[in-house]
């Protein structure tokens, strides 16, 4: 007989504050405290992505270090990327993937640069023979206390890694997308209520919502799905490594409904339906798990 339990979402995970913490950017999950959980424990599969085919940008911590576990574990083979700097996170991911009997290819590079998006897309179509989902995760936050704050090159380098990237990658793996794929995007309730000490970030995410609404549409008659994640605050690197104010770390994620942060674990279910077939009726949606926090 199977057992289900109910889970109070108010008690799960850390409550009360984080220590203080502060990583040179991009940050590496396993010198975090708590290190999140993403998972590894947990996310049991039921073949829901069998023999599917992915490409993970960011899969080596955090959010799509969840969606990498969730993905091999329901089935599917994995390309993650991420920045040479992170390679100790990725090794993990892809031992956690070969245990699950699913191929795991490392393919590490910098997003701001147009070419590499380029060659990584070929590569993964290559290695995986084939792609038909394009999970894009990959993303970079700076708090800075003002507007007059804010370098131009952290500025220009946000909008390309967590834009400009999403149409070099979409534009590249077009070619190979069959009828059926699915693309999600990562967005985030900063796109639509912006924090004042991240006027660097959010707008990207507003960028992204339209980004994939106005791509849903144009994809939709050739039967690719386009969909994105908007997280609340999520324990990641991406918080600990510039993401916050310096002191702003142990409140995070108090501003949610649940007063607590998510967990990446938590977000990998939402990941797996939109790239499923599951979810064969949903594109141009923005799906928000965010501890009730709105985005709209
Ligand atoms: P994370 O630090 O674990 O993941 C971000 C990843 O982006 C890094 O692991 C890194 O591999 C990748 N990345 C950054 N710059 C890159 C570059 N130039 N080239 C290639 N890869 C690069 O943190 P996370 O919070 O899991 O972030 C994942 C996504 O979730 C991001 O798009 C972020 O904006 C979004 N998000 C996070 C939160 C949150 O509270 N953590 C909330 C809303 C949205
Ligand atoms: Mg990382």
């Amino acid at each position: 007989m199977m057992h289900t339990t109910t889970e109070d979402p108010t008690k799960l995970y850390t409550s009360g504050t984080y220590p203080e913490q502060k990583q040179e950017r991009p940050g590496i999950q396993a010198k975090m405290t708590p290190v999140p959980d993403c998972g590894e424990k947990t996310y049991s599969g039921s073949g829901k992505l069998t023999g599917r085919k992915a490409l993970i940008t960011g899969g080596d911590s955090g959010i799509g270090r969840a969606a990498a576990i969730a993905y091999a574990r329901e089935g599917a083979d994995v390309v993650l990327n991420y920045l040479p700097s992170e390679q100790e996170d990725a090794l993990q991911v892809r031992d956690l993937i070969e245990k699950a009997g699913r191929k795991a290819i490392l393919l590490p590079g910098d997003l701001s640069d147009e070419n590499f998006c380029k060659q990584l897309v070929a590569h993964a179509a290559k290695q995986l023979d084939g792609l038909d989902i394009l999970t894009l995760v990959a993303g970079m936050q700076h708090a800075s206390k003002s507007i007059e704050e804010i370098p131009s090159d952290i500025l220009r380098r946000t909008f390309e890694v967590n834009v400009f990237s999403l149409y070099w990658t979409v534009q590249a793996a077009l070619p190979y997308l069959p009828k059926g794929a699915s693309i999600i995007t990562t967005s985030s309730v900063q796109g639509y209520n912006p924090s004042p000490d991240l006027l660097s970030y959010a707008p990207t995410k507003s960028a992204i919502i339209a980004f994939t609404k106005g791509l849903a549409k144009e994809l939709a008659p050739k039967g690719i799905r386009v969909n994105s994640v908007a997280p609340g605050p999520i324990w990641t690197p991406l918080q600990v490594s510039g993401g916050q104010l310096p002191g702003s770390i142990p409140k995070f994620g108090q501003s949610s409904e649940f007063k607590r942060a998510g967990q990446p674990a938590e977000l990998a279910s939402v990941y797996v339906m939109l790239a499923s077939n599951d979810s064969s009726f949903v594109t141009g949606q923005i799906y928000g798990v965010t501890g009730g926090l709105p985005t709209a």
